[in-house]
C-alpha cells in the first residue's frame, strides 16, 4: 500500500537535512555506514544523513537493529527526515548500523504476499483491496466485497503459489504520475512514484521494502475470513511465518486427534459428537441435581419438628445456585414451612415461606437487606439478597433468623 505521509520526491527547500532512504534503490541493505547528523532527546532521537532502518509506514512496521552497536528500539517516519529511537545515547559522527535482517525479511514476504494476494484478487475476481495491515502474528488485508465463497479464497491461494513457483521478479521503478501508469490502485500522489512491479502481474505505488522475486516470499496461507463494516477481511502470513505457523496448525491438530484417539480426518465428527453428548449428559445431570434437590428438601421437612407456633424451619449453609432453590421450595411445598439458605461468598441469603406460614418472605428480605445496607428482594413464598461484608451478612441472618 502506498505509504501514507511520506513522499519520496526530493524538496530541498528544507533547511534540514532530508535523510536519503536507502532502502528505496535496495531493500536488501541491511548493514551500512551512516553520519549521525543531529540528535535529540539528550541523544536517544538519532538522525542519519542515510539510512536503510524502515520506519513504519504503509502498514508495514519499523525495522529494529543497532548503530554504532547501540539498540535501535524504534523507526519514525517524519516526512523529510526519519528519527532512530536509540535504547541509550550516541554521539554525532560516523556510526556502524545494522538492521535486524530475520525481522525485516520477514516484513519485506508478508508485504510483497500482501501485493501478490491483492493483485490476485484483481486478476481473478477483480475485487480491490482497500486497506493492509501487518501485524506480529499475522497480516491483514480488507478487500471491497460483501462476501467471498471459499471455493474463491482457494482458488486465489493456489493462484498465488503458481506465482511464487514462477519466480517472477519484482523490480522497483520511478515514473511520473502524469503518465498513464497502469497502477492497480490509482495514486493521489503528483510528481515523481515509486512503483513496485510483479512482472506480468501488478503495478503498485508503494514506498515499502519487497523481495525481487516472487519466490523469496515462499508459501502465502490464507486463513481466517471476517465480515468487517461491508468488506470482507482476510488474514494471511507468508514465508517462514506460513511454514511455522502450519507447524504449530499441524501439533495442535496431533494433540487433538490422540486426546479423542481417532485420525486427523476423523476428529471433526468426533468432536462434535463429543460436545454433543456433553451436553445430553450435561442437561440429564441437571435434571437429576433437581430431582435430588427437591427429594432433600421433602425429607428435611419431613425430619424437621415445628416450633411452638407449628412452623417448621429449616437453615442451611452453602451456594444459592439451583440446587438449593429447588430444596427450599420442596421443604416450602409442605405446609407451615420457612427455609432460610445463608451464603457466605457472595454474602447473600435466600428465603422461601409457605404461603400459610405467616411469613412474607420479600417483605422480611426487604426490609433486612436494606437495614444491613444491602438489596434485594421478591415475593411472598421466595426472596433473595445480598450485602457487601461477612459483618453484615451476621446482621441480616440475625434478623431474618427472628
Ligand atoms: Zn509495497
Amino acid at each position: 500500500m502506498p505509504p501514507r505521509r511520506h513522499d519520496w520526491r526530493h524538496h530541498n527547500s528544507d533547511p534540514m537535512i532530508e535523510t536519503k532512504r536507502l532502502y528505496y534503490d535496495d531493500c536488501y541493505i541491511h548493514e551500512f555506514r551512516a553520519t549521525v547528523i543531529e540528535t535529540a532527546d539528550e541523544g536517544r532521537r538519532v538522525y542519519l544523513d542515510r539510512t536503510a532502518f524502515y520506519p513504519t509506514s504503509g502498514g508495514q512496521p519499523f525495522d529494529i537493529g543497532t548503530l554504532g552497536g547501540i539498540a535501535v528500539r524504534e523507526v519514525i517516519d517524519e516526512d523529510d527526515r526519519i528519527a532512530h529511537l536509540l535504547e541509550q545515547p550516541i554521539a554525532t559522527g560516523e556510526a556502524e548500523a545494522r538492521v535486524d535482517w530475520a525481522r525485516r525479511f520477514d516484513h519485506m514476504q508478508q508485504h510483497t504476499g500482501q501485493h501478490l494476494l491483492s493483485a490476485v484478487l484483481i486478476e481473478l475476481f477483480n475485487i480491490p483491496t482497500v486497506s493492509f495491515h501487518m501485524g506480529a502474528v499475522t497480516s491483514t488485508i480488507d478487500i471491497e466485497t460483501a462476501s467471498l465463497d471459499p471455493k474463491k479464497i482457494e482458488r486465489a491461494e493456489e493462484r498465488c503459489a503458481e506465482i511464487v513457483a514462477e519466480a517472477r521478479p519484482i523490480v522497483i521503478t520511478y515514473e511520473d504520475a502524469s503518465a498513464d501508469l497502469g497502477l492497480r490502485k490509482e495514486s493521489k500522489r503528483t510528481g515523481t512514484l515509486r512503483i513496485v512491479s510483479i512482472d506480468g502481474l501488478d503495478r503498485s505505488a508503494c514506498g515499502g521494502t519487497h523481495v525481487r522475486s516472487t519466490a523469496e516470499i515462499g508459501p502465502v496461507l490464507i486463513r481466517k475470513l471476517e465480515k468487517i463494516r461491508g468488506n470482507v477481511r482476510i488474514e494471511f502470513v507468508c514465508g517462514l511465518r506460513a511454514v511455522r505457523r502450519a507447524r504449530e496448525d499441524f501439533r495442535t491438530l496431533s494433540e487433538i486427534s490422540r486426546l479423542v484417539s481417532v485420525p486427523f480426518e476423523e476428529t471433526p465428527a468426533l468432536v462434535a459428537a463429543q460436545v454433543d453428548k456433553a451436553k445430553a449428559l450435561e442437561k440429564t445431570a441437571q435434571k437429576l441435581a433437581a430431582d435430588l434437590a427437591q427429594r432433600e428438601g421433602r425429607e428435611l421437612y419431613g425430619a424437621t419438628a415445628p416450633d411452638e407456633s407449628g412452623v417448621r424451619r429449616a437453615k442451611q449453609t452453602g451456594a444459592i445456585d439451583d440446587a438449593m432453590r429447588a430444596r427450599a421450595q420442596a421443604f416450602v411445598a409442605g405446609p407451615k414451612a420457612v427455609f432460610l439458605a445463608v451464603c457466605e461468598n457472595p454474602p447473600s441469603v435466600l428465603l422461601a415461606a409457605s404461603a400459610d406460614s405467616g411469613v412474607h418472605a420479600g417483605d422480611r428480605v426487604k426490609a433486612a437487606v436494606t437495614a444491613a445496607g444491602g438489596r434485594g428482594g421478591g415475593n411472598q413464598g421466595l426472596a433473595q439478597g445480598s450485602v457487601k461484608d461477612a459483618a453484615a451478612l451476621a446482621a441480616l441472618v440475625a434478623q431474618l433468623s427472628q
